[in-house]
């Protein structure tokens, strides 16, 4: 088994992100107990999921000798906001590949059209203010990491050295980040006495909770991971887990983990990727009003709509404790605010 101390990693957070009691909610909705673990609280600009895969990917990027990063995602991507946050910490260059989000009221228009002032909001702001070398929009359903190796290899004919980091920074190395976090929240659950049912996450390009299934069968736990989608089928969604799971238990030399452990609901998407639902609406605004605490429409949002609707479906015990892993994002709730109005 390969020890996690061993391996290169940068530190972008101080400490473990707080682990919080939800007695409000959980009285609220009557069901279990809920728990939330505050990732968006993360280091680096405005928190997320992305800063703990980051430790380990730019640690990796620093390693090969790399001076310049590639990343790709929608024009509101938290991940590229946070990659783009820890280049500017490191000194490296970021170039930001993007994809137009779906439907007719995100649409971004570039700025040699003009641009869109109303555009220029949330994570897209942030690309801004953070001074990407660069940042292209292309059309929604573009390949977008066949144009960050094009670039990439652009950038190398130019005498840099980039390093290409996918979309989510979902492979194996920033699953890594998740490894760990399962480690902290193991040891957060035995400070508290907490007898943990469930953990509930949001699953996109799916590095969190393969992470996090990965390392809680590292330490031995049975806790289940129930992941919610954000774009995909249970079928397509548990497929993509599954192979990323796969491939963090071979590098990290783990016995092998059930293909049981890997759950992605597909029932609380909506329409698509991005796009608002009445659930995402009905919990973004019910975790603000109960506890204060702001979720965000595309990831977060879905998913608590997802927990609220398991909770009202009696899919856990009153007596139960749920923690809710709140995976950041919510500079990007200022670009669908319209879904609010
Ligand atoms: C990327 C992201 C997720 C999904 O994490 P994956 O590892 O891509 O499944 C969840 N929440 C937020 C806020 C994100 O930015």
């Amino acid at each position: 088994m390969v020890d996690l101390n061993t391996l290169p990693r940068r530190h972008y957070t101080t400490g473990p992100t707080p682990l919080e009691h939800l007695g409000d909610l959980s009285m609220k909705l009557g069901g279990p107990q809920i728990w939330i673990k505050r990732d968006d609280q993360l280091g680096l600009t405005q928190g997320g999921n992305k800063t703990r895969k980051l430790e380990f990917l730019i640690a990796d990027a620093l390693a090969q000798g790399a001076d310049t990063l590639v990343t790709a995602g929608g024009v509101q991507s938290n991940h590229c906001r946070l990659t783009l946050s820890a280049a500017r910490r490191e000194g490296l260059d970021c170039h930001l590949v993007l994809e137009e989000d779906l439907g007719p009221d995100a649409k971004p228009v570039p700025a040699e059209a003009g641009g869109n002032p109303a555009e220029h909001t949330g994570n897209f702001l942030l690309f801004d203010l953070l001074g990407a070398d660069s940042v292209e929009v292309h059309p929604h359903g573009s390949d977008l990491i066949a144009r960050a190796e094009n670039l990439a290899a652009e950038l190398k004919g130019r005498g840099k050295n980039p390093y290409i980091i996918p979309v989510g920074g979902s492979n194996a190395t920033g699953a890594l980040g998740y490894v760990d976090c399962a480690q902290e929240l193991l040891t957060q659950f035995a400070e508290v006495g907490l007898d943990v049912s469930s953990l509930v996450t949001p699953s996109g390009s799916a590095g969190m909770q393969a992470g996090l299934i990965a390392g809680l069968h590292r330490e031995g736990s049975q806790i289940p991971v129930l992941g919610i989608n954000v774009s995909r089928t249970q079928e397509v969604q548990e497929h993509k887990i599954v192979g990323l799971v796969d491939e963090v238990a071979s590098f990290l030399e783990l016995p092998p983990v059930p293909r049981d452990r890997s759950v992605g609901l597909g029932d609380y998407f909506g329409t698509g990727y991005g796009l608002p639902t009445p659930g995402m609406v009905e919990a973004v605004r019910l975790f603000a009003e109960t506890e204060g605490i702001l979720l965000d429409p595309v990831y977060t949002g879905k998913a608590a709509a997802g927990l609220i609707d398991l909770i009202r479906q009696g899919r856990f015990e009153a007596n139960d404790t749920v923690v809710f892993i709140h995976s950041g994002g919510v500079p990007g709730l200022y670009a669908r605010a319209g879904a609010f109005a």
